[in-house]
């Protein structure tokens, strides 16, 4: 019996070929399918400007640096996502606060940010959870009200669409947005991940930060003694993504339209199976958004079902089944609470859906054979 993770990658032929052909050409890094894969990234989300990184991580970094905001600065964020949404802040020097999020979207909630505004909010990082987008109209307006920088952490969101039909990250809504294309997310590239802008400046601030702050473009530099000629113009990190890493995103996003059609059905077919049980609240998908679905989220009342969430995931796993849980809230973590002085009772919905959730297998590889024991599984809890 195969073992069924709750997420993994979508590799075929022509992924496979992409990668030998560029292992074949001249260039291994730093070659033609880069900008290609930043072009590619650009003309499917309608943004004018991509720098493709070595990681989501990488992109939020670079994306919080680039706004260059005083070091006294906060930023808000949500507690219900990987760390390394408020890492980037905190490796800016900008303190993370964390905005409590909605009961039924799982997402940030934008009146819990108005709540935790303070004189020294200079950004809001929203982060949209499992592939639904949070309420960017609504976020986008606190933050021109109160003169805020915005970049969506869209890590799951790639091919997910606003209300309004525009796909996340066209940067409508924010200064910035960033995927990830780690195997566990919806397209990948094995690690990697990309910023992307409509905005020049902050375009060039991350080009220039992507490669260690060095520039060789002779409009830029104070000087031009010989061909050999570089300068330094700010302290950046080695940040780039490879050829390789390009090649196979631009074989990924061909099938991306694919991967959201499969995601969507089986997301569906989950909803309709689980629909008469009373202990399982399956996901709810806001009015108007289409979610490219990155998680299968349910919450569970383990009290109903007499069972702890950790002997549920073991019973599951011996059926074959693979779960996790999305996510333990940030303000939790023992570094967030030594260095912030944060902890349980901060944000209790989010710590109450925490104590409830776990997170199906979901991705576009996942066969109907399989799903159907995910299913049986799942209903043989009870
Ligand atoms: C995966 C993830 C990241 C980080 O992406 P990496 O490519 O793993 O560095 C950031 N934010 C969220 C919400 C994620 O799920």
């Amino acid at each position: 019996m195969e073992f069924i993770p709750y997420g993994r990658q979508w590799l075929d032929q022509d992924d496979e070929q992409a990668v030998l052909d560029t292992l074949r050409s001249d260039f291994l890094t730093q070659g033609p399918r880069i900008a290609a894969f930043e072009q590619a990234l650009c003309d499917y989300t309608g943004a004018r400007y991509c720098v493709a990184v070595a990681s989501g991580t990488a992109a939020l970094h670079l994306a919080v640096a680039a706004l260059e905001l005083p070091t006294d600065s906060e930023g808000i964020t949500t507690p219900n996502t990987f760390t390394a949404s408020s890492n980037s802040m905190a490796y800016c020097g900008i303190k993370p606060a964390f905005a409590d999020i909605d009961p039924v979207s799982y997402n940030i909630s934008p009146l819990e940010i108005e709540a935790k505004l303070t004189s020294a909010t200079r950004l809001i990082i929203p982060v949209h959870f499992a592939g639904q987008p949070a309420e960017m109209e609504q976020i986008s307006a606190i933050a021109s009200r109160h003169d805020l920088k915005v970049i969506e952490d869209a890590a799951h969101a790639i091919g997910s669409c606003y209300r309004d039909g525009g796909k996340v990250g066209n940067c409508r809504y924010s200064d910035a947005t960033i995927f990830s294309f780690h195997p566990v997310k919806t397209l990948t590239t094995g690690e990697g991940g990309a910023v992307m802008t409509n905005d020049e400046a902050l375009y060039h601030k991350m080009l220039l930060l992507r490669t260690h702050g060095i520039t060789k473009d002779t409009a830029l530099l104070t000087q031009n003694p010989g061909p050999w000629y570089y300068e330094m113009h700010a302290l950046g990190w080695h940040y780039r993504m490879t050829d390789l890493q390009a090649a196979l995103g631009l074989s990924q996003l061909k099938k991306l339209d694919a991967f959201k059609r499969r995601r969507r059905e089986i997301v569906t077919h989950y909803n309709q199976a689980f629909r008469d049980l009373p202990w399982l609240t399956p996901p709810a998908e806001a009015n108007g958004l289409d979610s490219c679905f990155h998680l299968y989220v349910v919450k569970i009342d383990f009290a109903a079902l007499g069972r702890t969430r950790a002997e549920v995931m073991q019973q599951l796993a011996a059926q074959g089944v693979g779960s996790q849980v999305h996510y333990i809230p940030v303000h939790t973590q023992p570094w967030y609470k030594q260095h912030f002085g944060y902890g349980e009772g901060d944000c209790p919905v989010a710590e109450a859906y925490y104590e409830m959730a776990l997170s199906l297998p979901l991705f576009a590889a996942l066969t109907e054979r399989d799903q159907a024991r995910v299913i049986n599984a799942v209903r043989e809890l009870a």
